[in-house]
């Protein structure tokens, strides 16, 4: 604990107060992030962002099962509700819940099982299997109702990322193919 009490005492020594107060009346962030609980993977850090900007969903894997009641309801929070501009898939390399897949017979714990017993691996490389994974999750949150329906009123717009943790490259999904997010 005396980790993160130390680490609580030096943001407390350098919040933006003004930020923090002007945020006390709600929030408007823009984007949805859909991301994976991996640790090494911060959707705030990775796109240099603050407090009140992104309303961020992480799970085992980013996975975007829309009939799981926590991933709906994150999803009609922040379309419906905050009205974000985006919704976003960011998956990244070396994902631990992809590697997982490729091994079924190992998943035992009943959580574990419930939640990516489901999914499959497919590719011949781990960050072709991590794209494709995230293709699918993709192509749920574009099934989604409130999800369709804001994208046909040209309210919001999906994306699908890939970050490689070891370049710190980001892939985007533009029509059927990966291209380098140009910066
Ligand atoms: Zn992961």
């Amino acid at each position: 604990m005396e980790r993160l009490k130390e680490g609580y005492r030096r943001f407390l020594s350098r919040a933006d107060r003004r930020l923090y107060e002007s945020l006390c009346g709600g929030q408007k962030p823009h984007t949805l992030v859909i991301g994976c609980s991996d640790s090494r993977v911060i959707p705030e850090e990775i796109f240099s962002v603050g407090p009140g900007e992104l309303f961020v969903l992480r799970n085992v894997g980013n996975l975007c099962c829309t009939d799981n009641p926590a991933v709906a309801a994150a999803i009609e929070y922040a379309v419906g509700h905050l009205g974000v501009s985006r919704a976003m898939i960011l998956t990244h390399g070396d994902c631990g819940a992809v590697k997982a897949a490729c091994h079924p017979e190992h998943l035992e714990e009943k959580g574990i099982l419930a939640w990516l017993g489901g999914e499959s691996y497919s590719g011949d490389s781990l960050e072709e299997a991590i794209k494709k994974w995230g293709v699918r999750q993709l192509e749920r949150l574009s099934e989604f109702p409130i999800v369709k329906e804001a994208v046909s009123r040209g309210r919001l717009q999906t994306q699908l990322l890939f970050f490689d943790l070891e370049s710190l490259r980001m892939d985007i999904y533009v029509g059927d193919e990966w291209l380098e997010l140009g910066v």
